[in-house]
């Protein structure tokens, strides 16, 4: 993650003043042991009433502000009331059908402080989130809801992960979508580029991938929503209100109530298509730590701090979480649930893991194990310089500790592209030298690092909406490479992704070489970088043909999804990891995948056991099912930069060994 350094920059400056404030407050620590409140917050809806709560344990006093309408004038103020049980919180009941209200909280501190803000549980606001607004979610279900979430996922080797955003999706020319950048631009069928092939959510169905990881949807901070100004661009990295849809992406920013229902159905209509949802969520930083909610309402109390006072930076935007504050990790779990049961969310991946503790990330699977243990959950888990005990944070180190959570492996994708952060630096695919041996692991899932407690928990990526695009990536390494040789690169580095053991993850266009013109960092850059170009499709068929024959070609074949170490190592034998090349086999007592993968320029020849064997994938083309045999054979030829999988059945009566 790296998007508003420049930004951020500025507003690391601007929070000394904060600092002391909150330094002399001298709150952090003691606030957990005595005034940890376990119950509901925010405006909690019926028909008959609405209570607001809100923790706010070092405010003197906290009034409700009542606004007339959405964005008419202030209405009246109305002063809270401490809980009876728990003077942390401030409460106040509102008689009748509230569903509209629009409000805030106004808080006075000791020191003689007043500050508005949003309430941190919002689950709905008006346009660029500036104040809340009481909501009764059925009365918002779009009439395709269906009240349940989808059946579980029954196996989690079977996970296709695909990676993108909700505009760049449908916002090119080339879309043939109406709702272009929209929610509802995901879902729609039937849409065509100029060529007259299909795109969209059609396209999606019939690649294969079983979730699409969308770029934050939540109510982010750097697109002004209103639609009457120019457009600004942004990939969503910067939190405002947690709970709630972003405006952006739906019809009508102004009517508070139309992203959520747009949301729904966006969500309704990829499960109707068989497709899951994970949601990048990005609890690990806020845009602005002055203007959010939660350092407005409790000063000094969610945001990770220095020795010194000051905020820490590990994620590199000017301020960190603090889930080890049990009221930040409590918001943290209550937000997930309330996206997978009020969204139906089937996984998420969080932004900059490592940021956050391990004993937060463990209940928030327990939480939702309640729901669906199949819920799919992973996330960056680099080693952040942020000030929490290295045993505590939620980073690749310590992955055993959370054996049901996953992380991006950037060893394979350095490995087999080069690394991100080397200018014109080579991987296994594109003529390094060296690298056989680490890509053999990552390709049995990291079996050797013994880092992890499965191979499930191991994400394999080449390439994500972070850094160069697979392709631009390529292109910039080997500069005097024709086309069809790209193609090739790209093409080995996506079928060692979806050949190997872990959970596969792809970049949305990635299977059409999709181009950001060389640009590294995208993430506030116009649509004519970003969107996805569905001519690209057709340019690059082969591509897709090959990308979506492997996606079925692994879901057929078991040994390329085995869910422990102790079976990966039972199963698979490496013959060659050196001259950029590895063969390796993975048996059980049926059959044997026999899997090439050849990275050097020139075609080789490669020995097997004498046998008879199926091709399943030759020189870029994969045959799921047919069976085409070699014929009795002891060598095989291999094209140059492609990779290769046979299939060998083992007959009891007629060994061919
Ligand atoms: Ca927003």
């Amino acid at each position: 993650m790296k998007r508003y350094k420049e930004i951020a920059s500025t507003f690391v400056d601007k929070q000394h003043g904060l600092n002391n404030d909150s330094v002399e407050l001298g709150m952090q620590v003691a606030l957990d042991d005595t005034m940890f409140y376990q119950g509901e917050l925010g405006a909690i809806y019926s028909v008959n009433q609405t209570e607001f709560k809100v923790w706010a344990p070092t405010a003197q006093s906290v009034e409700l502000v009542l606004y007339d309408g959405y964005y008419g004038k202030k209405l009246n103020t109305m002063m809270m009331t401490r809980l009876a049980d728990n003077a942390t919180v401030y409460s106040m009941i509102l008689q009748g059908d509230q569903h509209g209200t629009t409000y805030k909280y106004r808080l006075t501190f000791p020191n003689g402080e007043v500050k508005t803000s949003v309430d941190p549980y919002s689950r709905a606001v008006t346009v660029n989130g500036r104040r809340s607004v009481v909501v009764d979610l059925q009365r918002l279900n779009p009439t395709s809801w269906s009240n349940n979430r989808m059946v579980p996922f029954d196996d989690k080797s079977k996970a296709i992960i695909y990676e993108m955003h909700v505009r760049d999706f449908s916002v090119s020319e080339t879309s043939g979508i109406v709702n272009k950048g929209k929610f509802l631009g995901v879902i729609e069928t039937g849409t065509l580029n100029p060529q007259g092939s299909v795109t969209g959510l059609d396209y999606l169905t019939k690649l294969g991938v079983t979730h699409v990881q969308l770029l934050p949807i939540f109510d982010y901070a750097t697109v002004d929503e209103t639609p009457e100004k120019p457009y600004q661009y942004n990939w969503g990295y910067d939190p405002l209100n947690y709970n709630v849809p972003e405006g952006s992406y739906s019809t009508n920013p102004y009517d508070p109530f139309n992203r959520i229902t747009e949301l729904k159905e966006m969500i309704q209509g990829l499960h109707d298509a068989g497709i899951r949802v994970i949601m990048d969520v990005v609890y690990n930083h806020v845009y602005e730590v002055e203007n959010h909610s939660l350092e407005r309402i409790v000063p000094g109390y969610y945001f990770r701090r220095n020795p010194d006072g000051t905020l820490s930076n590990g994620t590199g935007v000017g301020n960190d979480t603090a889930s080890e504050q049990l009221m930040m990790r409590k918001y943290m779990i209550d937000s997930i649930v309330y996206w997978a049961t009020e969204y139906h969310i089937d996984g998420f991946r969080f932004d900059l893991m490592g940021i956050h503790d391990i004993e937060t990330m463990q209940t928030i699977r327990e939480s939702l194990d309640k729901i669906d243990p199949s819920i799919i959950l992973y996330g960056e888990g680099w080693d952040l310089n942020t000030p929490l005990e290295f045993h505590r944070k939620a980073i690749q180190g310590n992955a055993k500790k959370i054996p049901q959570i996953g992380f991006f492996n950037d060893a394979m994708r350095n490995n087999v592209k080069g690394s991100d952060f080397g200018i014109g630096s080579k991987g296994f695919v594109s003529g390094e030298w060296y690298v056989e041996g680490k890509v053999a692991n990552s390709f049995l899932g990291e079996i050797e690092s013994k880092r992890y407690d499965n191979p499930l928990q191991v994400v394999q990526y080449v390439a994500c909406h972070d850094n160069q695009t697979l392709y631009d990536k390529i292109k910039e390494t080997a500069p005097l490479a024709d086309i069809e040789t790209l193609v090739k690169y790209h093409e080995l580095a996506t079928s060692i992704i979806l050949l190997s053991q872990g959970m596969p993850f792809i970049h949305a266009g990635q299977e059409f070489l999709r181009t950001k013109n060389g640009l590294h960092n995208s993430y506030n850059q116009p649509d004519d970088i970003n969107q996805i170009d569905w001519l690209r499709q057709d340019e690059f068929e082969h591509t897709v043909t090959l990308v979506r024959d492997l996606i079925t070609l692994r879901q057929s074949e078991p040994l390329l999804r085995q869910s422990s170490y102790d079976m990966i190592s039972k199963s698979a034998k490496i013959y060659k990891a050196d001259y950029q090349i590895l063969e390796i086999e993975l048996k059980n007592d049926t059959e044997s995948l026999f899997i090439i993968l050849n990275g050097q320029e020139n075609n080789i020849d490669v020995q097997l056991p004498k046998g008879d064997y199926i091709i399943k994938l030759f020189d870029g083309k994969v045959y799921a099912d047919e069976e085409i045999s070699t014929g009795i054979t002891e060598t095989i030829q291999v094209p140059a930069h492609t990779a290769m999988v046979l299939k060998q059945y083992h007959y009891s009566s007629t060994s061919l060994y």
